[in-house]
Protein backbone atom coordinates (compact mmCIF):
# COMPACT_ATOMS: atom_id res chain seq x y z
CA UNK A 1 0.00 0.00 0.00
CA UNK A 2 1.01 3.68 -0.63
CA UNK A 3 0.49 7.02 0.01
CA UNK A 4 -0.44 7.75 -3.59
CA UNK A 5 -3.07 5.03 -3.98
CA UNK A 6 -4.90 6.38 -1.32
CA UNK A 7 -5.68 9.70 -3.27
CA UNK A 8 -3.02 12.15 -1.47
CA UNK A 9 -2.07 15.16 -3.87
CA UNK A 10 1.42 15.53 -4.84
CA UNK A 11 2.18 18.52 -2.49
CA UNK A 12 1.12 16.34 0.53
CA UNK A 13 2.93 12.70 -1.07
CA UNK A 14 6.08 15.21 -0.78
CA UNK A 15 5.35 16.05 2.63
CA UNK A 16 5.11 12.74 3.90
CA UNK A 17 8.28 11.80 2.29
CA UNK A 18 9.89 14.83 4.04
CA UNK A 19 8.43 13.13 6.95
CA UNK A 20 10.26 10.04 6.94
CA UNK A 21 7.03 8.02 6.37
CA UNK A 22 7.28 5.39 3.36
CA UNK A 23 4.00 3.63 3.95
CA UNK A 24 1.08 4.10 5.33
CA UNK A 25 -0.09 2.44 9.18
CA UNK A 26 -3.18 1.25 9.51
CA UNK A 27 -5.07 3.92 10.96
CA UNK A 28 -3.93 5.91 8.08
CA UNK A 29 -4.83 3.15 5.29
CA UNK A 30 -8.71 3.10 6.68
CA UNK A 31 -9.04 6.80 7.59
CA UNK A 32 -7.48 8.35 4.71
CA UNK A 33 -10.20 7.42 1.89
CA UNK A 34 -13.61 8.06 3.25
CA UNK A 35 -11.96 11.11 4.94
CA UNK A 36 -10.84 12.97 1.89
CA UNK A 37 -13.81 11.85 -0.22
CA UNK A 38 -15.60 14.27 2.80
CA UNK A 39 -17.35 11.22 5.52
CA UNK A 40 -17.36 11.73 9.01
CA UNK A 41 -15.31 9.06 10.84
CA UNK A 42 -14.84 7.58 14.13
CA UNK A 43 -11.80 5.91 14.47
CA UNK A 44 -10.51 3.59 17.35
CA UNK A 45 -6.81 3.75 17.41
CA UNK A 46 -4.02 3.99 20.16
CA UNK A 47 -1.42 6.82 20.42
CA UNK A 48 1.29 5.42 18.43
CA UNK A 49 -0.38 4.08 15.51
CA UNK A 50 -0.44 7.52 13.39
CA UNK A 51 -3.39 8.72 14.24
CA UNK A 52 -2.08 12.10 13.79
CA UNK A 53 -1.04 12.47 9.99
CA UNK A 54 -4.52 10.00 9.79
CA UNK A 55 -6.18 13.13 10.35
CA UNK A 56 -4.13 15.76 9.68
CA UNK A 57 -3.52 14.94 6.07
CA UNK A 58 -7.27 14.70 4.73
CA UNK A 59 -7.97 17.82 6.78
CA UNK A 60 -4.91 19.86 4.94
CA UNK A 61 -6.09 18.27 1.59
CA UNK A 62 -9.65 19.27 2.02
CA UNK A 63 -8.61 22.83 2.74
CA UNK A 64 -6.83 23.35 0.27
CA UNK A 65 -9.53 22.30 -2.24
CA UNK A 66 -11.66 24.27 -0.55
CA UNK A 67 -12.20 28.20 -1.44
CA UNK A 68 -10.85 30.56 1.05
CA UNK A 69 -12.56 32.36 3.37
CA UNK A 70 -12.29 33.39 6.70
CA UNK A 71 -10.83 31.14 9.12
CA UNK A 72 -10.51 29.09 11.18
CA UNK A 73 -12.00 26.31 9.03
CA UNK A 74 -11.02 23.85 10.60
CA UNK A 75 -10.59 23.21 14.66
CA UNK A 76 -8.74 19.99 16.42
CA UNK A 77 -9.74 20.08 20.18
CA UNK A 78 -6.95 17.52 22.28
CA UNK A 79 -6.70 17.14 25.86
CA UNK A 80 -3.77 18.06 26.83
CA UNK A 81 -1.16 21.04 25.59
CA UNK A 82 1.71 18.71 24.80
CA UNK A 83 -0.66 16.44 22.46
CA UNK A 84 -2.04 20.00 20.86
CA UNK A 85 1.50 21.19 20.30
CA UNK A 86 2.80 18.05 18.75
CA UNK A 87 -0.36 18.03 16.26
CA UNK A 88 -0.16 21.71 15.60
CA UNK A 89 4.04 20.71 14.94
CA UNK A 90 2.96 17.84 12.58
CA UNK A 91 0.47 20.09 10.76
CA UNK A 92 2.98 22.92 10.24
CA UNK A 93 5.52 20.38 8.98
CA UNK A 94 3.11 19.17 6.71
CA UNK A 95 1.75 22.30 5.70
CA UNK A 96 5.25 23.88 4.84
CA UNK A 97 5.11 21.90 1.39
CA UNK A 98 1.89 22.86 -0.09
CA UNK A 99 1.87 25.93 -2.68
CA UNK A 100 -0.61 27.46 -0.63
CA UNK A 101 0.28 29.53 2.80
CA UNK A 102 -2.30 28.12 5.67
CA UNK A 103 -2.07 29.67 8.82
CA UNK A 104 -2.30 27.23 12.11
CA UNK A 105 -2.79 28.56 15.50
CA UNK A 106 -2.40 26.97 18.95
CA UNK A 107 -3.97 27.45 22.18
CA UNK A 108 -3.98 26.01 25.78
CA UNK A 109 -4.33 27.08 29.09
CA UNK A 110 -1.92 27.26 32.29
CA UNK A 111 0.53 30.45 29.82
CA UNK A 112 -0.94 33.93 29.45
CA UNK A 113 -3.35 34.39 26.89
CA UNK A 114 -2.12 37.80 25.53
CA UNK A 115 0.23 35.78 23.06
CA UNK A 116 -2.47 33.55 21.96
CA UNK A 117 -5.09 36.76 20.93
CA UNK A 118 -2.01 38.43 19.59
CA UNK A 119 -1.26 35.66 17.27
CA UNK A 120 -5.32 35.26 16.45
CA UNK A 121 -5.64 39.00 15.13
CA UNK A 122 -4.46 38.14 11.69
CA UNK A 123 -7.18 35.24 11.61
CA UNK A 124 -6.11 31.54 10.84
CA UNK A 125 -7.14 28.65 8.59
CA UNK A 126 -6.56 25.77 11.14
CA UNK A 127 -6.50 26.22 15.13
CA UNK A 128 -5.25 23.63 17.32
CA UNK A 129 -6.40 23.84 20.51
CA UNK A 130 -7.79 22.68 24.40
CA UNK A 131 -11.16 23.34 25.19
CA UNK A 132 -11.10 25.34 28.20
CA UNK A 133 -8.42 27.68 26.35
CA UNK A 134 -10.61 27.84 23.70
CA UNK A 135 -13.69 28.61 25.61
CA UNK A 136 -11.48 31.66 26.91
CA UNK A 137 -10.59 32.78 23.49
CA UNK A 138 -14.34 33.00 22.53
CA UNK A 139 -15.73 34.84 25.37
CA UNK A 140 -12.35 37.35 24.51
CA UNK A 141 -13.59 37.55 20.93
CA UNK A 142 -10.86 36.32 19.48
CA UNK A 143 -11.76 34.27 16.72
CA UNK A 144 -15.40 32.63 15.97
CA UNK A 145 -16.29 28.98 15.49
CA UNK A 146 -18.67 29.98 12.40
CA UNK A 147 -16.67 28.83 9.67
CA UNK A 148 -15.63 25.89 10.75
CA UNK A 149 -16.18 23.07 8.06
CA UNK A 150 -14.06 20.54 9.60
CA UNK A 151 -13.98 19.32 13.13
CA UNK A 152 -11.61 16.97 14.97
CA UNK A 153 -11.72 15.56 18.20
CA UNK A 154 -8.33 13.84 19.36
CA UNK A 155 -8.62 11.27 22.32
CA UNK A 156 -11.84 12.22 22.86
CA UNK A 157 -12.02 9.61 25.55
CA UNK A 158 -9.43 11.21 27.69
CA UNK A 159 -11.11 14.79 26.68
CA UNK A 160 -14.36 13.18 28.32
CA UNK A 161 -12.28 11.69 31.18
CA UNK A 162 -10.18 14.89 31.52
CA UNK A 163 -13.85 16.22 32.75
CA UNK A 164 -14.21 18.36 29.44
CA UNK A 165 -17.50 17.38 28.86
CA UNK A 166 -18.98 20.94 29.77
CA UNK A 167 -16.65 22.79 27.67
CA UNK A 168 -17.12 20.37 24.48
CA UNK A 169 -20.93 20.75 24.41
CA UNK A 170 -20.37 24.83 25.03
CA UNK A 171 -17.90 24.60 22.14
CA UNK A 172 -20.10 22.41 19.77
CA UNK A 173 -22.88 24.83 20.03
CA UNK A 174 -20.90 27.41 18.19
CA UNK A 175 -19.33 25.25 14.99
CA UNK A 176 -21.84 25.09 12.22
CA UNK A 177 -23.87 21.99 12.07
CA UNK A 178 -22.93 21.00 8.45
CA UNK A 179 -19.47 19.96 8.73
CA UNK A 180 -17.15 17.06 8.69
CA UNK A 181 -16.45 15.10 11.77
CA UNK A 182 -13.25 13.33 12.51
CA UNK A 183 -13.54 11.18 16.52
CA UNK A 184 -10.47 9.43 17.18
CA UNK A 185 -10.30 7.71 20.66
CA UNK A 186 -8.16 4.67 22.03
CA UNK A 187 -10.82 3.45 24.01
CA UNK A 188 -14.16 3.60 23.55
CA UNK A 189 -16.39 3.93 26.61
CA UNK A 190 -20.40 5.13 26.82
CA UNK A 191 -19.40 8.27 27.07
CA UNK A 192 -17.62 8.06 23.80
CA UNK A 193 -19.78 6.17 22.20
CA UNK A 194 -22.60 8.54 23.16
CA UNK A 195 -20.91 11.79 21.70
CA UNK A 196 -19.81 9.55 18.78
CA UNK A 197 -23.78 9.62 18.48
CA UNK A 198 -24.24 13.31 18.67
CA UNK A 199 -21.80 14.51 16.64
CA UNK A 200 -21.25 12.34 13.70
CA UNK A 201 -23.50 11.62 10.57
CA UNK A 202 -23.26 8.31 9.12
CA UNK A 203 -19.30 8.26 10.26
CA UNK A 204 -17.34 5.20 8.28
CA UNK A 205 -15.71 3.04 12.07
CA UNK A 206 -12.30 1.83 11.76
CA UNK A 207 -11.02 -0.38 14.48
CA UNK A 208 -7.07 -0.55 14.56
CA UNK A 209 -6.11 -3.02 17.12
CA UNK A 210 -3.68 -2.66 19.44
CA UNK A 211 -0.12 -3.94 17.21
CA UNK A 212 1.13 -0.71 17.35
CA UNK A 213 3.12 0.01 20.81
CA UNK A 214 4.71 -3.22 20.68
CA UNK A 215 7.57 -2.88 23.03
CA UNK A 216 9.66 -5.27 24.37
CA UNK A 217 10.80 -4.33 28.18
CA UNK A 218 13.68 -6.16 29.29
CA UNK A 219 15.39 -5.33 32.64
CA UNK A 220 19.38 -6.14 33.46
CA UNK A 221 20.83 -6.42 36.41
CA UNK A 222 24.64 -5.16 36.94
CA UNK A 223 26.82 -3.71 38.85
CA UNK A 224 27.24 0.49 38.10
CA UNK A 225 30.78 -0.02 36.82
CA UNK A 226 29.59 -2.61 34.28
CA UNK A 227 27.00 -0.26 32.64
CA UNK A 228 29.58 0.28 30.11
CA UNK A 229 31.14 -2.55 28.42
CA UNK A 230 27.68 -4.14 28.85
CA UNK A 231 26.11 -1.48 26.74
CA UNK A 232 28.66 -2.03 24.33
CA UNK A 233 27.81 -5.59 24.17
CA UNK A 234 24.47 -4.60 23.90
CA UNK A 235 24.70 -2.55 21.30
CA UNK A 236 26.99 -5.23 19.23
CA UNK A 237 24.74 -8.38 19.96
CA UNK A 238 21.76 -6.71 19.02
CA UNK A 239 22.61 -4.77 15.66
CA UNK A 240 20.32 -2.15 16.30
CA UNK A 241 20.60 1.14 14.10
CA UNK A 242 19.00 3.33 15.58
CA UNK A 243 18.56 3.94 19.60
CA UNK A 244 18.40 6.36 22.52
CA UNK A 245 20.32 6.01 26.15
CA UNK A 246 18.78 7.66 28.58
CA UNK A 247 21.12 9.20 31.28
CA UNK A 248 20.59 11.27 34.38
CA UNK A 249 22.76 14.24 33.69
CA UNK A 250 24.70 16.28 31.76
CA UNK A 251 27.92 14.96 33.25
CA UNK A 252 27.32 11.20 32.68
CA UNK A 253 26.19 12.05 29.00
CA UNK A 254 29.26 13.37 27.83
CA UNK A 255 30.80 10.44 29.69
CA UNK A 256 28.85 7.81 28.02
CA UNK A 257 28.78 8.83 24.58
CA UNK A 258 32.57 10.23 24.25
CA UNK A 259 33.35 6.34 25.61
CA UNK A 260 31.16 4.63 22.94
CA UNK A 261 32.65 6.87 20.60
CA UNK A 262 36.07 5.44 21.43
CA UNK A 263 34.78 2.21 21.31
CA UNK A 264 33.82 2.82 17.27
CA UNK A 265 30.15 3.45 17.94
CA UNK A 266 28.81 6.12 16.00
CA UNK A 267 28.08 8.13 18.98
CA UNK A 268 26.27 10.83 19.52
CA UNK A 269 25.37 13.61 22.77
CA UNK A 270 22.16 15.06 23.44
CA UNK A 271 21.45 17.76 26.30
CA UNK A 272 19.91 20.65 27.43
CA UNK A 273 22.91 22.79 27.55
CA UNK A 274 23.45 22.78 23.70
CA UNK A 275 22.61 25.12 21.40
CA UNK A 276 18.95 24.65 19.31
CA UNK A 277 21.64 24.73 16.30
CA UNK A 278 23.98 21.77 17.93
CA UNK A 279 20.73 19.98 18.57
CA UNK A 280 19.14 20.13 14.99
CA UNK A 281 22.36 18.92 13.92
CA UNK A 282 22.22 15.25 16.25
CA UNK A 283 19.02 14.94 15.12
CA UNK A 284 19.65 15.19 11.36
CA UNK A 285 22.74 12.73 12.40
CA UNK A 286 20.60 10.38 13.96
CA UNK A 287 17.68 10.54 11.06
CA UNK A 288 20.50 10.30 8.40
CA UNK A 289 22.48 7.21 10.01
CA UNK A 290 26.08 8.74 11.07
CA UNK A 291 24.78 9.20 14.64
CA UNK A 292 23.23 5.24 15.55
CA UNK A 293 23.32 5.75 19.35
CA UNK A 294 22.22 8.86 21.00
CA UNK A 295 22.95 9.31 24.66
CA UNK A 296 20.74 11.98 25.83
CA UNK A 297 19.44 13.98 28.86
CA UNK A 298 15.20 13.72 29.60
CA UNK A 299 15.40 17.40 29.35
CA UNK A 300 16.91 17.19 26.02
CA UNK A 301 14.45 14.69 24.53
CA UNK A 302 11.58 15.90 26.09
CA UNK A 303 8.76 16.27 22.86
CA UNK A 304 11.46 15.32 19.88
CA UNK A 305 10.10 13.89 17.02
CA UNK A 306 12.38 10.74 16.45
CA UNK A 307 10.70 8.05 14.16
CA UNK A 308 11.52 4.48 13.67
CA UNK A 309 13.84 3.95 17.23
CA UNK A 310 15.21 0.57 17.36
CA UNK A 311 15.89 0.93 21.14
CA UNK A 312 15.91 2.79 24.10
CA UNK A 313 18.26 2.09 27.09
CA UNK A 314 17.40 3.28 30.44
CA UNK A 315 21.28 3.72 31.58
CA UNK A 316 19.95 5.23 34.59
CA UNK A 317 16.48 4.95 35.71
CA UNK A 318 14.17 8.08 35.10
CA UNK A 319 12.66 9.54 38.61
CA UNK A 320 9.23 8.50 37.70
CA UNK A 321 6.91 6.22 36.28
CA UNK A 322 5.57 8.88 33.61
CA UNK A 323 9.00 9.79 32.53
CA UNK A 324 9.47 5.99 32.02
CA UNK A 325 6.36 5.37 30.09
CA UNK A 326 7.62 8.67 27.79
CA UNK A 327 10.92 7.02 27.31
CA UNK A 328 9.77 3.79 26.26
CA UNK A 329 7.40 4.90 24.18
CA UNK A 330 10.04 6.53 21.79
CA UNK A 331 10.36 3.14 20.36
CA UNK A 332 7.93 0.61 18.72
CA UNK A 333 6.05 3.23 17.06
CA UNK A 334 3.40 2.97 13.87
CA UNK A 335 3.30 -0.62 14.29
CA UNK A 336 7.32 -1.42 14.57
CA UNK A 337 8.82 -3.56 17.19
CA UNK A 338 10.58 -1.86 19.73
CA UNK A 339 12.79 -2.66 22.64
CA UNK A 340 13.27 -0.91 25.81
CA UNK A 341 16.23 -2.01 27.82
CA UNK A 342 16.39 -0.35 31.59
CA UNK A 343 19.51 -1.36 33.94
CA UNK A 344 19.08 -2.11 37.28
CA UNK A 345 22.04 -1.14 39.72
CA UNK A 346 21.68 -2.82 42.89
CA UNK A 347 25.32 -0.53 44.14
CA UNK A 348 23.76 3.01 42.29
CA UNK A 349 22.81 5.22 45.26
CA UNK A 350 18.22 5.48 45.09
CA UNK A 351 17.41 1.59 45.33
CA UNK A 352 17.14 1.23 41.85
CA UNK A 353 15.61 -2.00 42.22
CA UNK A 354 12.37 -0.40 44.54
CA UNK A 355 12.02 2.31 42.64
CA UNK A 356 11.91 -0.19 39.24
CA UNK A 357 9.77 -1.90 41.15
CA UNK A 358 7.90 1.27 41.57
CA UNK A 359 7.62 1.76 37.94
CA UNK A 360 6.34 -1.49 37.28
CA UNK A 361 3.43 -1.30 39.75
CA UNK A 362 2.55 2.24 38.04
CA UNK A 363 2.24 0.70 34.12
CA UNK A 364 0.59 -2.45 35.40
CA UNK A 365 3.32 -4.76 33.91
CA UNK A 366 5.98 -6.44 35.49
CA UNK A 367 9.11 -6.85 33.80
CA UNK A 368 10.96 -10.45 34.17
CA UNK A 369 14.90 -9.07 36.00
CA UNK A 370 17.55 -10.46 33.81
CA UNK A 371 21.61 -11.22 34.18
CA UNK A 372 23.91 -10.58 31.26
CA UNK A 373 26.50 -13.70 31.30
CA UNK A 374 30.25 -12.39 31.98
CA UNK A 375 28.29 -8.88 33.63
CA UNK A 376 26.99 -10.89 36.54
CA UNK A 377 26.43 -8.27 39.65
CA UNK A 378 28.77 -8.91 42.48
CA UNK A 379 27.11 -5.80 44.63
CA UNK A 380 24.58 -6.90 47.11
CA UNK A 381 21.30 -4.08 46.80
CA UNK A 382 20.72 -2.28 50.89
CA UNK A 383 17.18 -3.79 50.19
CA UNK A 384 19.16 -6.97 50.17
CA UNK A 385 20.82 -6.51 53.04
CA UNK A 386 18.42 -4.83 54.92
CA UNK A 387 16.65 -8.48 54.23
CA UNK A 388 19.12 -10.60 54.97
CA UNK A 389 22.10 -8.66 56.35
CA UNK A 390 21.76 -10.33 59.28
CA UNK A 391 22.31 -13.72 58.46
CA UNK A 392 25.07 -12.34 56.18
CA UNK A 393 26.73 -10.09 58.01
CA UNK A 394 29.95 -11.39 60.41
CA UNK A 395 28.50 -10.52 63.44
CA UNK A 396 27.54 -13.75 64.94
CA UNK A 397 24.15 -14.12 66.96
CA UNK A 398 23.59 -15.60 70.03
CA UNK A 399 22.24 -18.87 68.96
CA UNK A 400 25.19 -19.36 66.47
CA UNK A 401 27.63 -18.57 69.13
CA UNK A 402 26.24 -21.35 71.68
CA UNK A 403 26.29 -23.79 68.64
CA UNK A 404 29.52 -23.12 67.60
CA UNK A 405 30.79 -23.34 71.35
CA UNK A 406 28.59 -26.71 71.84
CA UNK A 407 30.67 -28.05 68.44
CA UNK A 408 34.02 -26.93 70.07
CA UNK A 409 33.12 -28.84 73.40
CA UNK A 410 32.43 -31.63 70.98
CA UNK A 411 35.33 -31.87 69.19
CA UNK A 412 37.50 -31.03 72.33
CA UNK A 413 36.24 -33.72 73.73
CA UNK A 414 36.76 -36.39 71.04
P1 LIG B 1 0.81 9.23 16.47
O1 LIG B 1 0.06 7.96 16.71
O2 LIG B 1 0.14 10.14 15.54
O3 LIG B 1 1.22 9.88 17.76
O4 LIG B 1 2.18 8.84 15.69
C1 LIG B 1 3.18 8.11 16.30
C2 LIG B 1 4.49 8.19 15.57
O5 LIG B 1 4.41 7.51 14.33
C3 LIG B 1 4.99 9.58 15.26
O6 LIG B 1 6.32 9.66 15.71
C4 LIG B 1 4.92 9.68 13.76
O7 LIG B 1 5.96 10.48 13.27
C5 LIG B 1 5.06 8.26 13.32
N1 LIG B 1 4.36 7.97 12.05
C6 LIG B 1 3.13 8.34 11.69
N2 LIG B 1 2.81 7.88 10.49
C7 LIG B 1 3.88 7.17 10.06
C8 LIG B 1 4.16 6.43 8.86
N3 LIG B 1 3.27 6.31 7.88
N4 LIG B 1 5.36 5.83 8.77
C9 LIG B 1 6.27 5.93 9.77
N5 LIG B 1 6.06 6.61 10.92
C10 LIG B 1 4.87 7.22 11.05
Amino acid sequence: MSFASLGLAPALLRAVREQGYHAPTAVQAAALPPALAGHDLFALAQTGSGKTAAFALPLLQNLLAAAPRPGPRALVLAPTRELAAQTAQLLRDLASALPQRLRIALAFGGVSINPQLMALRGGCDIMVATPGRLLDLLDHKGLSLAGVQCLVLDEADRLLAAGFADELQRLLAQVPVVRQTLMFSATCPPGVEALAGQLLCEPQRIRVEEAALQITQRAIQLDRAQRLPALRQLLRDAGWRRVLVFVASRYTAELVSDKLFAHGFKAGLLHGELSQGARRDVLAALQAGTVEVLVATDVAARGLHIDALDAVINYELPRSAADYTHRIGRTGRAGAQGSAVSFICADSAENAESHFRLIEKRQGQRVPRERLAGFEPQAVSSEAQAVGGIKSSTRKSKKDKLREAAAKAASDGH
